[in-house]
């Protein structure tokens, strides 16, 4: 069977199936539930996989929202990196939660990819395995990472996601970086700061004073670095000496034995502040060690021709490598197995991008279900041509082997990984 042969059965039952991943996209849109409490949207994930006939096991990782569910057997083994954590803050009152990253659209268009497989491996097109990998909190800590850590994707021989993106232009060389979470926690002595200030140790001036040692350390950094932190306890009155304060940080570099070295900086920062206030300063390490996306350009070019198949004009597939923007635990994925993460334009006219409110109408309706059908049809394409190119299957193999020898040179650099329980 050619491969346009191949395609156009996708394409129909990409049409037969479409209500149920527009169904998937809009259930998990309706339920909105922040990262590691997605449990109604993960119980109807499961649901619906062990009704197609999918082998369905629970709390990946340890974590209570993480699955893998499995059809087919033996290699190769392609897994689909679906989420399906909200982001808070959204609403009148700004205390509703959202899906303005549109983690319910990965949902989905992984559900579609997988039912269309499902059925063409029962008309015995091809072998292997199909994986839904049900990956919650990337917009926290980082659900992939424990799951990574577990060994979820060992056995994968390549492992992919189409991100909802903004515009016209669908980007398939996202680079994430690595990044670490830091939570200073600064300790001084309350006194009442008018009336007897000299008996107080500002807490706040220790937390301060360090943001103005990053500000000073920003000069001497790559480029590609960001660090960015916010005050989460300030004191509780104006009268009284804070006692206690904390910052939360971000810190965020293209490699990752950059970012640790940018880590001891900054924690260099905060004894800085500490010390200068009279204070003293302890930190952790509060969310996952997020790993830098390990791009492959051998098989970001084969998913970009999956898009333009799938209907996305060839002027907007984008294939070069990205500027560094932004982190995803699809960077720890991809130092388990072959990994492709990218973005898809929902072709949205009115400028509105993730995250951003006004953006929360296009993760479902009209201009989303338009983009969660070339979606669907892209992963379902690139997933074929692993199955059934004895060529690409080569090239996974020759990646896979050579990220094992990578993955032996950075262990023990990324950061003792928290226990999110
Ligand atoms: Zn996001
Ligand atoms: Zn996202």
């Amino acid at each position: 069977m050619t491969r346009e042969e191949l395609y156009d059965i996708a394409r129909g039952l990409q049409e037969q199936f479409e209500d149920k991943a527009q169904e998937v996209c809009q259930t998990v849109y309706d339920f909105a539930e922040l990262g590691l409490q997605e449990y109604k949207s993960s119980a109807y994930l499961k649901q619906e996989l062990a009704a197609l006939g999918f082998r369905v096991s629970e709390n990946s990782g340890g974590l209570p929202t993480a699955f893998m569910a499995e059809y087919g057997e033996g290699h190769p083994k392609v897994a689909f990196l679906a989420e399906y954590d909200a982001l808070p803050g959204y609403g009148p009152d700004h205390d509703q939660n959202g899906h303005a990253c549109g983690h319910n659209w990965i949902a989905a268009n992984c559900f579609g990819a997988c039912q269309i497989l499902k059925e063409m491996y029962d008309q015995g097109l091809f072998t292997g395995t199909i994986v839904y990998a049900g990956t919650p909190a990337e917009e926290s800590v980082g659900g992939k990472i424990n799951m990574v850590e577990a060994g979820c994707f060992d056995d994968c021989d390549l492992a992919m996601q189409i991100h909802i993106g903004k515009g016209d232009d669908s980007e398939l060389g996202a680079q994430y970086l690595a990044m670490d979470s830091l939570l200073f926690t600064y300790h001084g002595l309350s006194s009442h700061a008018a009336g007897a200030p000299e008996r107080g140790i500002n807490a706040l001036d220790a937390c301060y004073l360090t943001f103005n040692g990053v500000n000073a350390l920003r000069q001497h950094v790559t480029p590609d670095t960001r660090i960015h932190g916010i005050i989460t306890n300030g004191g509780l009155a104006p009268n009284v000496v804070p006692a206690l304060a904390q910052s939360k940080w971000y810190v965020r570099a293209a490699d990752r034995a950059y970012v640790n070295e940018l880590v001891e900086k900054v924690i260099n920062c905060a004894k800085g502040g500490a010390l200068m206030a009279g204070a003293t300063v302890d930190y952790e390490f509060v969310e996952n060690g997020f790993d830098n996306l390990k791009s492959q350009p051998e098989l970001i070019s084969v998913f970009g021709e999956c898009f333009k198949a799938a209907g996305v004009p060839a002027e907007h597939v984008k294939t070069s490598l990205r500027e560094p923007s932004g982190s995803s635990d699809v960077g720890n994925v991809s130092w388990a197995c072959p990994t492709v993460g990218s973005n898809m334009g929902i072709g949205n006219q009115d400028g509105a991008s993730c995250h951003e409110e006004v953006f929360l109408p296009n993760c479902t309706g009209p201009v989303g279900f338009a983009g969660l059908k070339k979606a669907i049809l892209a992963q379902t394409f690139f997933a074929l041509e692993a199955y059934t190119d004895p060529a690409l299957q080569q090239k996974l193999s020759e990646i896979k082997a050579r990220l094992t020898e990578e993955r032996k040179a950075i262990a023990g650099q990324s950061r003792v990984h928290v226990t999110v329980l």
